[in-house]
């Protein structure tokens, strides 16, 4: 219903401005590139601009984002947030200025915000939830290879190259959906899993100094001073959260990156069977079952959100069977 509800606010409004999330990731840029596209391949009269001051070294070759405009622009338009579940986190602050809001979203929703929400918290990413747009009204909407190889892009990133538990049936239909519209994968999947020789290096680290509490939480701590050490960006620091999984008998995966720019230090938080969204809730952060993020201030607090982790996953053994 409300996905019917959103092409037709689409088809109305001639302005369009799409939003996303802060700290931004392969999904919500690949699920607002790709749906900008898609309205652009199928309506070229209409004005879609998708602003945002974040940038990623990492998606830099998914291309720009467009240029600053006047405060006016907005006020006259549709606002579409995707891959935001809470206002807070939009990244462009300006969707307040926008006539009419919609959100197109797939977190554990916490507080509802806009005029018309489309959230499924099941999909594996908000780019399968574009996909699933497309092929809803394909017969009205034009999908190009660019708009293909976006939304395939979020798709993959978001679920761990079709791995973790959201993915189903209908999650790789419409990845195979994407592919059939021209995804040149061998290219996209040399931009997203190449490294460089001092993010080895620093791997080789994380393995070196990784922990583990007594009931089997992992965790690194990254300093400023590391990060300088080894010559990386923040970016490049915090993607060591995916250094830690596969450790059996570790349920749970955290790691603290140091950041210059807010002095803050974000957690990264990362499960498999035992949900860890409320305990990144509890400190200043959300996102999904086994999937989410927080901001801590000081050791301190790091120490209790190890101690809360440990205690999650001890209380999780102690009540399940078959966990790995
Ligand atoms: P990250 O480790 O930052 O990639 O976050 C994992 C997931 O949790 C992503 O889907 C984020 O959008 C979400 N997330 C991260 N930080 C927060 C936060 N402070 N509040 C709500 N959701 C978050």
């Amino acid at each position: 219903m409300s996905k019917e509800l959103i092409l037709q606010k689409i088809k109305a409004y001639s302005r369009i401005m799409l939003f996303r999330h802060v700290r931004i990731d392969g999904d919500c840029v690949g699920a607002t590139k790709g749906l900008k596209e898609i309205i652009k391949a199928t309506w070229p009269e209409k004005e879609v601009y998708l602003i945002d001051d974040e940038h990623s070294d990492y998606l830099a070759f998914l291309g720009p984002d467009d240029e600053p405009v006047d405060n006016a622009f907005y006020e006259d338009a549709l606002g579409i947030v995707i891959d935001v579940g809470s206002a807070d986190r939009i990244s462009n602050k300006r969707y307040m200025l926008c006539k009419e809001l919609i959100k197109i979203d797939h977190h554990i929703e916490r507080e509802p915000y806009g005029d018309i929400c489309w959230v499924e918290e099941e999909r594996s990413s908000a780019c399968e939830m574009i996909a699933d747009f497309y092929h809803t009204f394909q017969d009205q909407l034009v999908l190009t290879s660019r708009a293909a190889t976006y939304i395939y892009t979020g798709m993959v990133t978001d679920s761990g190259r079709f791995q973790y538990e959201g993915v189903t049936g209908e999650t790789l239909r419409l990845a195979a959906l994407m592919l059939d519209h021209g995804v040149d994968t061998e290219r996209l999947y040399a931009h997203l899993y190449l490294r460089d020789f001092h993010t080895l290096k620093f791997k080789a680290y994380i393995y070196e100094t990784m922990h583990i509490t007594e009931n089997g939480v992992a965790y690194v701590a990254i300093s400023r001073e590391m990060q300088n050490r080894f010559g990386l960006t923040f970016e490049e620091a915090c993607a060591s959260i995916g250094y830690l999984d596969g450790i059996r008998d570790c349920l749970c995966w955290l790691a603290f990156i140091e950041s210059s720019e807010t002095q803050t230090i974000r957690v990264r938080l990362r499960s498999r069977f035992v949900a860890i969204n409320t305990l990144a809730e509890k400190y200043r952060g959300g996102g999904h079952a086994c999937a989410s993020g927080a901001t801590i201030y000081n050791e301190e607090e790091m120490r209790a959100l190890l101690a809360d982790a440990d205690a999650l996953v001890k209380e999780y053994k102690e009540t399940h069977e078959g966990w790995l």
